[in-house]
C-alpha cells in the first residue's frame, strides 16, 4: 500500500479577482490561530507585496500555512491574472487539492474560467465556495448551477463534477455547507480541506527530487527557490545536484531550508516528499529545474513559464 503524508495538505487557492481569496485566507489563519493559539496576524495577509498593491491585483503567489487539527494546511494563493498562466500552471503541480473561490452575486467570471481550466487540467479536485453569502443580492443556488456548468463546458471528470460547496462570509469569518444558514467560524471549511484534499503520496524513502516551481530573494540569503519536494528528503548541509534548465548540471550545498508557517518563513533542518519548502545556496537557480542528490540525477519534467518578471537573472 502507498504511504501518505497524513500530517499535510498542500491546496491552492484561485478565483477571479475581489471575489474573496485575499479575506478567506486571512481569516482561515487568524480562526486556526484562535482555535490553535492567540497569534497576532497582520492585516491583509496575502497583499504584502508592493507591486501588488500598486496594481491592487494579486500578481505573486503567496504561501501561508496553517495548523488544524494537528495538520498543517499549506495554502499558496495564485494570480488570477491571464497573464501569469505559467505561474498558475506552477503553482497546480505542487498541490493536490484546490479551492475556487466564487462570489455569490457576481458568479462565474473570466478569470473563474481561466484558473479552473488550469485546475481540471492538473487533475485536481476543486472544493467550491461561494463567498459573500451575506450580501443582499446573493443568489447562491443560482451561482452553483453556473460553476456545474462551467465545470461541464470545461470537460470536468466524474469525480469533479462531485465537487463539495461551502456557502461562507469571509468578511465575518463564517462558512456553512448548508446555502441558508451560517455558522459562527469556518471551521466547515478546514474540515473540509481535510476531508477532500488527498494527502501527499509519501515516497521519501526514494532519492530526492525537489522541483523549484517560483522564485524568491532575500538579501541575507540570495536567490531562494521555492518548490515541493516530490520524492526523497532534502537536509541543510547536503551536497546536491541541480539539473537545470539548459541540460547542464550544477553541484551545490543546501546552506538553508525553509518552511512556512502562519504568513512566516521559518528555518528548517530538513523536508521530505510533499513539503512545499524553500531552498539556498544556490545562487543560480531557476525556475522548472529539479534538485536531486548527486548520485542520482534524474530531473522532472520541465516546467511552463511564460512571465518576464521570474526571469531573475
Ligand atoms: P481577492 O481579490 O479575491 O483577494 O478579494 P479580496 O479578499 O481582496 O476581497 C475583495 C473585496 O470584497 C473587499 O472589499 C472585501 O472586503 C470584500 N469581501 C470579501 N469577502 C466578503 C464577504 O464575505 N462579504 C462581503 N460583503 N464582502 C466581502
Amino acid at each position: 500500500m502507498m504511504n501518505l503524508r497524513e500530517d499535510i495538505r498542500n491546496i491552492a487557492i484561485i478565483a477571479h479577482v475581489d471575489h474573496g481569496k485575499t479575506t478567506l485566507v486571512d481569516e482561515l489563519l487568524k480562526q486556526s490561530g484562535i482555535f490553535r493559539e492567540n497569534e497576532h496576524v497582520a492585516e491583509r495577509a496575502m497583499d504584502s507585496n508592493d507591486i501588488e498593491r500598486e496594481r491592487g491585483i494579486t500578481i505573486l503567489a503567496k504561501n501561508t500555512a496553517i495548523d488544524y487539527k494537528d495538520k498543517r494546511i499549506n495554502i499558496l494563493d495564485t494570480p488570477g491574472h491571464a497573464d501569469f498562466g505559467g505561474e498558475v500552471e506552477r503553482i497546480m503541480k505542487m498541490v493536490d487539492g484546490v479551492i475556487l473561490v466564487v462570489d455569490a452575486y457576481e458568479g462565474t467570471m473570466p478569470q473563474t474560467r481561466f484558473v479552473l481550466k488550469k485546475a481540471l487540467d492538473q487533475d485536481l479536485k476543486p472544493l467550491v465556495v461561494v463567498n459573500k453569502i451575506d450580501k443582499e443580492t446573493a443568489r447562491a443556488e443560482a451561482v452553483i448551477d453556473e460553476v456545474l456548468e462551467l465545470f461541464i463546458e470545461l470537460d470536468a471528470n466524474d469525480e469533479q463534477l462531485e465537487f463539495p460547496v461551502a456557502y461562507a462570509s469571509a468578511i465575518n469569518g463564517t462558512a456553512s455547507l448548508e446555502v441558508d444558514k451560517q455558522e459562527e467560524n469556518m471551521q466547515s471549511i478546514f474540515d473540509m480541506i481535510l476531508e477532500y484534499v488527498p494527502a501527499p503520496v509519501d515516497n521519501s524513502d526514494e532519492p530526492l527530487q525537489f522541483q523549484v516551481a517560483l522564485l524568491d530573494y532575500n538579501d541575507y540569503v540570495g536567490r531562494i527557490g521555492i518548490g515541493r519536494v516530490f520524492r526523497g528528503e532534502i537536509k541543510v548541509g547536503q551536497q546536491v545536484s541541480l539539473m537545470k534548465n539548459d541540460g547542464t548540471v550544477k553541484n551545490f550545498r543546501v546552506t538553508k531550508l525553509f518552511g512556512f508557517f502562519g504568513l512566516q518563513r521559518l528555518e528548517i533542518e530538513s523536508a521530505k516528499a510533499g513539503d512545499l519548502i524553500a531552498v539556498s545556496g544556490m545562487e543560480d537557480i531557476n525556475v522548472g529545474e529539479t534538485v536531486t542528490p548527486i548520485d542520482n540525477q534524474e530531473a522532472l519534467p520541465l516546467l511552463h513559464i511564460d512571465e518576464p518578471t521570474l526571469q531573475m537573472t
